[in-house]
């Protein structure tokens, strides 16, 4: 939209504490105003989560080494295993689903809320914004999630809702529900191919959890997905509500 404004960002924030890195920011900034924010929706594994799924064993043991090797050499980005066996014969989707689910429910068991998590829901409560979630994970994942730490999600929205992200459509549905435009919403998660992706498709604001510094400016341009926000914990996002964003239900 306005790429100079973005060119300018290095010298509005020499030592940004949280990330901004689009226009979106800057242009807020520049003017004066803030983004009106009226909605959050996260993501699940690895963002309200501690990562425990082990992703890489897990397409191994649905793909087998040699596909697993060459999928991955064809997207470097990551694999999209749910939409891999889409195509295949209904008997080996099965298995497949199966090995899937075990793996998932394996991660249940060792299920950990990730830091900052309650402390930025109960930030967000006490601003009567929205909290909604949108998972490739399974329901019962969900359920687990709101029962074991009591921090409730609506609308939640696992792989039983169809398409699952990256298309936008879960995020809509949201917005829809919710009654507000996406661009007042942002979408929160740990994943650039599925999270980033889903919240610019819809036309949201995207903020990307990047813990260990996965990712560089680099792989924003190689897939043509660039957030609006960089974060490396949830606090961080906490901060960069409180500091761009007018918090407005
Ligand atoms: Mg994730």
């Amino acid at each position: 939209m306005h790429s100079l404004l973005f060119k300018s960002l290095p010298f509005l924030h020499p030592k940004p504490r949280c990330f901004p890195i689009s226009h979106l920011t800057t242009t807020a900034m520049s003017v004066n105003t803030k983004t009106r924010l009226r909605g959050v929706v996260f993501d699940m594994d690895g963002t309200l989560t501690v990562p425990v799924i082990d992703f890489a064993a897990m397409y191994k043991a649905v793909l087998g080494e040699t596909e697993y090797r060459r999928i991955r050499q064809e997207n470097p980005s990551g694999i999209d295993i749910l939409h891999h066996i889409e195509s295949w014969s209904p008997d080996k989707q099965r298995n497949a689903y199966e090995v899937i689910l075990d793996f998932e429910r394996q991660g249940l068991e060792r299920l950990k809320i990730m830091p900052g998590a309650g402390e930025l829901c109960g930030f967000l409560d006490s601003k009567k914004i929205r909290r909604g979630l949108i998972t490739r994970n399974v329901k019962e994942a969900v359920d687990l999630y709101h029962q074991r730490f009591g921090i409730m999600f609506s609308p939640a929205l696992s792989r039983e809702f169809r398409p699952y992200k990256p298309d936008p459509a879960p995020l809509l549905h949201i917005c829809s529900t919710w009654d507000v435009q996406p661009s007042e919403v942002m979408m929160v998660g740990d994943s650039l191919k599925d999270d980033v992706a889903c919240g610019k498709r819809a036309g949201a604001i995207t903020c990307l959890l990047d813990e260990k510094g996965r990712y560089g400016s680099s792989d924003f341009t190689k897939l043509d997905l660039e957030p609006d926000f960089k974060v490396s914990s949830l606090a961080e996002v906490h901060s960069l509500l409180e500091t761009y964003f007018d918090l407005m239900p």
